[in-house]
């Protein structure tokens, strides 16, 4: 009944839309009107719905108060809902046990009215006057960059920390400022005009969004789902435009190339890069404890053109294979993995030698335009197959969330749709091509137990159920994935000097312990490549690869 007349109210008084959420155990109902609070009539419209809501839940017995109690936007009404003789009763509590009004002021007693202006996030005079007109990222789905901040709602849910993986910054600083909504709060202060002119590209707005490790968590818990990944590369674009770029942006924007040079002489940068000289690479601010990963004595593509693959046959199931950069110069073994899994379901696997680096070290570090040539490039490779509806699929979670979503934003149009709809972790395929029973797979029967950490933007993205269900497919095996949030590593970030402590800090948070507590028989397992050389790094146990696993476990 209270729903019904609510929603009849919001119709009678031309509120647009409303929004009912529950928790229906308790019986709490919150209710989201769609009112524009930015213009005097959308705050008239608030403070009606508020009024009404009142006079509902004093008609149906109940009470204004949510799981979160009063606070300052219901404050006003307490009044009418306890009456004078209970509101004397908390005035007199208050001033025994705190007469100067010093703890939560304005909280129950002597509360603000609920519009009052300088409570309001927004209101009729807020204007985003210094938000970026032009983005090199497409925001157009958002209707803009600042709407895209202003997403945030201020429910603080980013500050959860037992529980979800959103934000890890926070979960190890416990500071506000290193929060999602610290994040959203500090660009809406910058496009207000708070931080002045050109506080959208000020050192203070990089600070807040430095710590941001960019692991898409907050895209999925955050209730109003606010990509902070997505601003930050922005911002950082912006930034170094009006900056310039530093070196270490430079040389983790340009790895592609970088490692592919530098793997042709991986029998003079091997040995280096693993004795006291590599500690070197600090004078461009890695940090000296940092390992960076060796060099591949063969590429993955030149092994690929060593083998034998029997003509494609019209009726086999195709995949295009996108590998990655490290995969390819620094860790083929992942795609030879794959390559004997989809020779052993039947599977013609494209390989496609012109494709280039995805683009997301580049993206990472806000070199944009770099990230746009390189999807530009990548796109027309891949178009003409996913527009035939065959699948592109890949190991490293980063790199398919490349081609699923960041390609729609960098080089939006039918190219980057048709791709993101074809891109898929290997997992979820191969878990699919299985799945139709079409082969009878051979497995070696070795009991196996199984210690999986998911990747942040995998989960974020795609889900880790398919690398789940790939790995409890093999006979005898037990697989436990691990609950915990970021690794820390988050690519370049937890190799830069300043971020390594605090890269330490969120492994340990879950990752870290949960490993060093598995028994060394287990098999630690992570699909990012970041992820296994942080599980290395601070546990000092190697990790590998799910499809190396499932590939070994196949006879
Ligand atoms: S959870 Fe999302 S909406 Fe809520 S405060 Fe954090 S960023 Fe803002
Ligand atoms: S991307 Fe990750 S680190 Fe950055 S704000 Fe979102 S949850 Fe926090």
């Amino acid at each position: 009944s209270y729903a019904l007349e609510i929603k009849r109210f919001a119709e009678e008084i031309g509120v647009g839309a409303i929004a009912f959420y529950a928790h229906a155990s308790a019986g709490c109902l919150h209710i989201r009107p769609q009112v524009n609070l930015k213009d005097q009539a959308g705050l008239k419209q608030m403070r009606l719905l508020a009024e009404k809501s009142l006079e509902l839940v004093l008609k149906f017995g109940g009470t204004t108060s949510g799981e979160h109690g009063e606070g300052i936007a219901r404050g006003e009404f307490t009044k009418k809902l306890y009456g004078p003789e209970l509101i004397n009763a908390f005035q007199e509590v208050k001033e025994v046990f705190d007469p100067e009004y010093l703890l939560n002021p304005g909280k129950i007693i002597n509360p603000p009215a609920m519009d009052q202006k300088d409570l309001l996030r927004y209101g009729p005079d807020y204007q985003a006057v210094y938000k970026p007109t032009q983005t090199l990222l497409n925001f157009e789905t958002d209707l803009g960059f600042d709407r895209a901040v202003e997403m945030c709602n201020g429910a603080g849910v980013c500050r959860q920390l037992d529980g979800g993986v959103m934000c890890p910054s926070f979960q190890a600083t416990r500071d506000e400022g290193h929060s999602t909504r610290g994040r959203a709060n500090m660009l809406r202060a910058a496009m207000t005009g708070k931080l002045g002119p050109n506080g959208m590209t000020s050192k203070e707005l990089y600070q807040t969004l430095d710590l941001c490790l960019s692991c898409q968590a907050c895209m999925t818990e955050c209730p109003s789902a606010v990509d902070m990944s997505r601003l930050k590369a922005e911002f950082l674009y912006q930034y170094y435009q009006a900056h310039g770029l530093p070196f270490r942006s430079w040389f983790f924007a340009n790895i592609g190339e970088i490692s592919k040079l530098a793997q042709v002489f991986s029998f003079l940068l091997n040995p280096i890069l693993n004795s006291p000289l590599a500690r070197l690479l600090s004078m461009i601010g890695i940090h000296p404890d940092r390992q960076m990963p060796a060099f591949a004595k063969q590429t993955f593509t030149t092994w690929v053109g060593k083998q034998y693959f029997p003509e494609p046959e019209a009726e086999k199931p195709r995949a295009v294979f996108f590998y990655d950069t490290y995969l390819e110069y620094n860790y083929p073994h992942i795609g030879q993995a794959l390559v004997k899994i989809c020779q052993k379901i039947g599977v013609d696997l494209i390989i496609l030698n012109e494709k280039v680096d995805s683009g997301r070290p580049a993206f990472s570090k806000g070199v944009l335009n770099k990230a746009q040539k390189l999807a530009r490039i990548n796109l027309k490779l891949l178009a003409p197959y996913a527009e035939k509806g065959i699948p592109i699929i890949g190991s490293e979670p980063s790199v398919m969330v490349m081609l699923k979503k960041e390609y729609r934003d960098l080089v939006p149009g039918p190219e980057a749709e048709a791709v993101s709809n074809s891109a898929m972790m290997a997992e979820d395929f191969l878990v699919s091509e299985i799945k139709t029973g079409r082969v009878n797979l051979i497995f070696d029967q070795i009991p196996r137990s199984i210690l999986f950490h998911g990747h942040c933007q995998q989960k974020a993205n795609f889900g880790t159920g398919s690398t789940l269900e790939l790995l409890r497919s093999i006979p005898n095996s037990s697989v436990e994935q691990i609950e915990a949030g970021c690794c820390g590593m988050a690519g370049a970030f937890g190799y830069e000097k300043e971020h390594y402590s605090l890269s330490l800090e969120i492994a340990e948070l879950g990752l870290a312990p949960r490993v060093r507590e598995a028994d060394l028989n287990t098999i630690i397992c992570a699909s990012g490549t970041s992820c296994r050389e942080q599980i290395a790094h601070t546990t000092e146990r190697d990790a590998v690869h799910p499809l190396e696993i499932f590939s070994a476990a196949l006879a």
